[in-house]
């Protein structure tokens, strides 16, 4: 079995949180079974510089691998055993008895079908970024990271066909090569593609839809049915559509086909306004740009919006002031609240933030104090760029972090409906009369429908458009679980308004620990009850997977019938 050589940053499946694993962090780089020693200390240590230089930062993909011991019977992969995993943020983590890793589409088809033999459990898992943690399974799970070639480009047809293990940026990578993009991303693109599909993400702009829309055809692997070739238009164009948002219960997604468009340049406008501002061009903004963002600021009457369209040839940008300027209220702040802050100079407004926060992150005061200072920070940033699509429709997210997002329905792309900002007033009011600590900003941004039958953007009819709202607490090791708790009392208010505007969650934010109780539980499926078809997709998982091979806690205490 020859392992491939080390693509960068696709180790990303074993990886974690290395300050937060101190123990097995050096044991792990050192450790490795006898056998299964693919793995050396030079090529972590490339991975982790790798992952350094994409500043996506130690936090996030650090890689650590700790090894048992422990008699294991030998099917047709050899797995990594006790394998430490975590999402990006490092708020959940767990060790893998075994990492099934498998080099070829027959190892993968043998694997499945030993695995159902042994009822071994293979969640099959991306590049673990869901900040629910939602492919973790401790008992077994199953990584298509050595599976990620392109496999073919059609130019014509403007399509591409990858390995599921590809990742979002590589496919970006490879289609400008051919004048070619994806349409929309997400604020990342370091997602494996079926990861990424699976949950059906999301990017920005009310006529485009959530990323699973753009899958024509995949190919997916099933103990109970065999492997399957689905498409949109074929024989099984419904169960293709089951398939296509499946959360990793239905099989194990290996190869896919997506529609492209021509590469593009956008013209993008960064511009502070009011809610009373916003209640009049809202529906504009959202039928005339291809893409329109929200951020808004707790504690302030600041909504930072963000549009982009196509660049008319010949545009040229009105440029922000420089970020020196910018970020002076920020140094002030910092400064003023601790004169031995040292030299920040160089530090840029995610960092400077985050040292601000950090002083008292859970005082809901000292919040409201950085979040002013950001409305300032935001003010002084209006301006625009026009770049490739590439550049401009990433963005920051800010560093560790607690997030629940929703989404929920706003009207037709014709006629919004404006409950979208009827949402978000309200969550203000909310926040600010329970004195919660709530950190900036809150990130609104909208799809149109997604007629994938799982997807939190499921509908059928045509011209449905959805708003998606995350809210965020920044966690600092220092409190934690301090931080973990107060975070779950917001997130309830979050999923209470998110039931009553009749929205569900996004499948990588979920989280069972924001609706604990029998009572807040049972609500949760209620809600999940009358959103999807669950008996439909529970018949699926019993045809498709009847051992539970693939499922997890979160996926079989949400979604059973
Ligand atoms: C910093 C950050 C920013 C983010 N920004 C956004 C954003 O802007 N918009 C957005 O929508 N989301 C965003 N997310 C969430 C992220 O895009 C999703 O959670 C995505 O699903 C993660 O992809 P992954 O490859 O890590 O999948 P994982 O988390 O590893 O897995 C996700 C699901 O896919 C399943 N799966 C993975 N591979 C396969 C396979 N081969 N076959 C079958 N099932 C499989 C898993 O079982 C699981 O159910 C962000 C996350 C982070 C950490």
């Amino acid at each position: 079995m020859m392992s491939k050589a080390l693509p960068h940053l696709v180790r990303a499946t074993r990886v974690v949180v290395a300050g937060r694993l101190p123990a097995c962090h050096g044991a792990g780089l050192s450790v490795t079974p006898a056998h299964h020693s693919k793995k050396t200390f030079q090529e972590w240590s490339e991975f982790l510089a790798v992952a350094g230089l994409l500043g996506v930062g130690l936090a996030g993909f650090s890689g650590v691998h700790c090894s048992t011991q422990q008699p294991v019977e030998l099917g047709p992969v050899e797995p990594e055993l006790s394998v430490e995993m975590s999402n990006w943020s490092g708020t959940q983590t767990l060790t893998a008895d075994r990492l099934f890793t498998p080099e070829s589409q027959q190892e993968l088809e043998e694997l499945v079908a030993w695995a159902s033999e042994k009822q071994q459990k293979v969640r099959p898992v991306g590049t673990a970024l869901s900040p629910n943690g939602l492919a973790l399974d401790s008992r077994g799970m199953l990584s298509m990271v050595q599976l990620d070639d392109v496999v073919r480009v059609d130019v014509e047809k403007q399509t591409i066909t990858v390995q599921a293990g590809a990742r979002v940026s590589q496919i970006l990578e490879e289609l400008q090569k051919h004048g070619l993009t994806l349409e929309n991303f997400s604020s990342i693109t370091e997602q494996q593609i079926a990861g990424w599909t699976q949950t059906s993400a999301h990017g920005t702009g009310a006529r485009i839809p959530t990323v699973d829309e753009m899958i024509t055809s995949m190919s997916v692997v099933t103990p109970g049915q065999g492997t399957l070739k689905l498409e949109a238009n074929g024989p099984d164009s419904d169960l293709f559509r089951w398939v296509r948002v499946g959360l990793g219960t239905l099989g194990v997604v290996s190869e896919v086909t997506l529609k492209c468009i021509p590469r593009y340049t956008l013209h993008e406008r960064t511009y502070c306004t009011s809610v009373e501002e916003l209640r009049k061009n809202h529906a504009y903004l959202l039928q005339t740009y291809r893409h329109v963002r929200y951020m808004w600021i707790p504690n302030t009457d600041t909504i930072v919006v963000v549009v982009s369209d196509v660049a008319a040839p010949g545009a040229t940008p009105k440029a922000a002031r420089p970020e020196g300027e910018r970020l002076e209220p920020f140094r002030k702040l910092l400064r003023q609240l601790n004169p031995d802050c040292g030299d920040i100079e160089g530090d840029n407004f995610a960092q400077l933030r985050e040292k601000c926060l950090v002083m008292d992150t859970l005082n809901a005061q000292h919040v409201a104090q950085v979040n002013q200072t950001e409305a300032e920070f935001w003010h002084l940033s209006e301006g625009e760029r026009i770049d490739d699509s590439t550049a401009i429709l990433g963005f920051e997210c800010g560093g560790s972090q607690w997030v629940l997002e929703n989404c929920f329905p706003c009207g037709t792309i014709d006629k919004p409906s404006l409950a979208d900002i009827d949402y978000m007033v309200e969550m203000k009011e909310t926040i600010e009369r329970e004195g919660i600590a709530a950190a900036s900003p809150i990130e609104q941004r909208w799809t149109s429908r997604s007629t994938s039958p799982m997807s939190p953007a499921y509908s059928a009819q045509a011209g449905d458009i959805f708003s998606w709202v995350g809210v965020i607490m920044y966690t600092f090791d220092e409190a934690a679980p301090e931080i973990k708790e107060r975070f779950r009392s917001y997130a309830e208010h979050h999923v209470d308004q998110t039931f009553k505007y009749g929205g569900a969650f996004h499948w990588g934010k979920i989280d069972l620990d924001f609706h604990s109780g029998s009572q807040r539980l049972a609500a949760l499926r209620q809600n999940l009850g009358r959103r999807y078809d669950l008996e439909t997709f529970g018949a699926l998982r019993k045809s498709l997977d009847p051992k539970n091979l693939f499922g997890n806690k979160l996926t079989d205490t949400a979604l059973s019938v």
